[in-house]
């Protein structure tokens, strides 16, 4: 069968190894001029890391699994406000694994033949009919195929053709900064890996991570005026907006290279698509549900896409596919969406200020460690 994936980026690319692997004739089409992931660390939690030991894409990952063993909120200075027991979650659901994003896209991308990938090929539109869909770019039909995973990412150009009256993105008004940087020597950060720190005064939060042995992850999340600033301001504004918080916080932002920093203003889809299906064409990962970083949820949740699709269209025939896909929506749209509710939530309640977040971490304090392990394990839990 011939299937076209829309959008090489985390998710297209998944979804284009497993269908490929089940000897559907894949075309992966990238509207780049090459193949890349820019950028920084990402964490791929327990149920994403489960999907990909479905496609038998997860044994590279196996150096980066988090061995921070506890995690949870902390406030600006650093003191705890929510302690989960990170290494029992993972014990009792599976590991996590903190990754340098464009190491994952190498490896995720290294199972697939290079003749199935079509780069600088923006695809425009898809045109549907009964016995299949023609992939049009540049105002030229580039493919035919029996079905189509559009994958095109947050920004979905096919999204909004396939449902023109969606609302499309919401922002969010937020803005995050990310940063990568190898351990500063000297430098002792076990404090605060794995923890998010929030600032009831302004709003703000800061997150750290560990990627592998020797590297650190962190990003930034906080109120935005005006148009996004390019790195160099927001790295200034953010120091001066967190100049009091634990000073690691200002030593990790300041040591990182300007070039390492990246920007980027949050949406969300502003409600949730009423199918990730119509027809022979299903949609995955950010098309189907953009949602806000605060749950790291955002490629696990294209990586059950992407396994997903792939079962579903196990032995599929040309004539099976409505059915296939429309078994894919039932079992992808519920779950994804409830996680783009409880994402939206999680920032709502990290960015609180005043009473409400004086409240929020008063509340906090209180819940035991163990009942915060439980549920954080229940949300990785597939
Ligand atoms: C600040 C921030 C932090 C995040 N942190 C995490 C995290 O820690 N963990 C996590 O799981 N998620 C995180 N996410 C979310 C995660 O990055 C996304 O959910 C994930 O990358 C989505 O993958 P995707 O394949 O759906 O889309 P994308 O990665 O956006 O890929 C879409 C691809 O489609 C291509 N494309 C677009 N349009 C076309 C077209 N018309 N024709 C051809 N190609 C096209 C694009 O060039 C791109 O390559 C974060 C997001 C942000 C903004």
């Amino acid at each position: 069968m011939r299937v076209a994936v829309v959008g090489a980026g985390l998710g297209g690319v998944a979804a284009a190894v497993g269908l490929h692997r089940l000897g559907h004739e894949v075309t992966l089409f990238e509207r780049g001029a090459e193949l890349r992931e820019a950028g920084t660390g990402i964490a791929v939690m327990p149920n994403g890391i489960r999907a990909l030991d479905g496609l038998g894409l997860a044994e590279g990952f196996r150096g980066y699994v988090m061995s921070a063993a506890s995690a949870g909120l902390r406030d600006w200075r650093g003191r705890a406000l929510l302690v989960t027991d990170a290494a029992q979650a993972q014990r009792e659901v599976g590991a996590l694994a903190i990754i340098d994003r464009a190491e994952l896209h190498r490896a995720l991308r290294a199972p697939l033949p290079v003749e199935l990938v079509r780069t600088a090929t923006p695809v425009e539109r898809l045109e549907p009919d009964p016995t299949g869909v023609t992939v049009i770019s540049d105002g030229t039909p580039v493919a035919r195929a029996d079905a189509v995973i559009a994958a095109d990412g947050i920004g979905s150009r096919l999204r909004g053709q396939l449902f023109p009256r969606h609302p499309g993105l919401r922002r969010t008004g937020r803005v995050d900064l990310r940063g990568m940087l190898p351990n500063p020597p000297g430098l002792d950060p076990a404090d605060l890996l794995a923890s998010q720190l929030v600032d009831r005064r302004s709003g703000a939060m800061f997150g750290l991570f560990p990627v592998g042995g020797n590297h650190l992850y962190w990003f930034t999340d906080s109120a935005l005026h005006g148009p996004p600033p390019g790195a160099d301001e927001a790295r200034r504004q953010m120091l001066s907006l967190m100049a009091d918080w634990h000073p690691l916080v200002t030593t990790l932002i300041e040591a990182t290279p300007l070039a390492d920093i990246y920007v980027d203003p949050i949406a969300r889809l502003a409600e949730p698509l009423p199918s990730f299906a119509a027809g022979r064409i299903a949609l995955l990962g950010d098309a189907a549900h953009a949602m806000t970083p605060d749950l790291g949820q955002g490629s696990s949740q294209a990586f059950e896409d992407a396994a997903a699709v792939t079962r579903h269209l196990t032995d599929a025939e040309p004539a099976d596919v409505v059915r296939c896909f429309h078994r894919y929506d039932a079992e992808r749209r519920p779950r994804a969406n409830r996680i783009m509710q409880a994402a939206s939530r999680q920032s709502w309640l990290t960015s609180q200020t005043g009473a409400t977040a004086w409240l929020r971490d008063a509340l906090l304090r209180a819940i035991p460690s163990r009942l915060a392990t439980r549920r954080l394990a229940a949300l990785w839990h597939a």
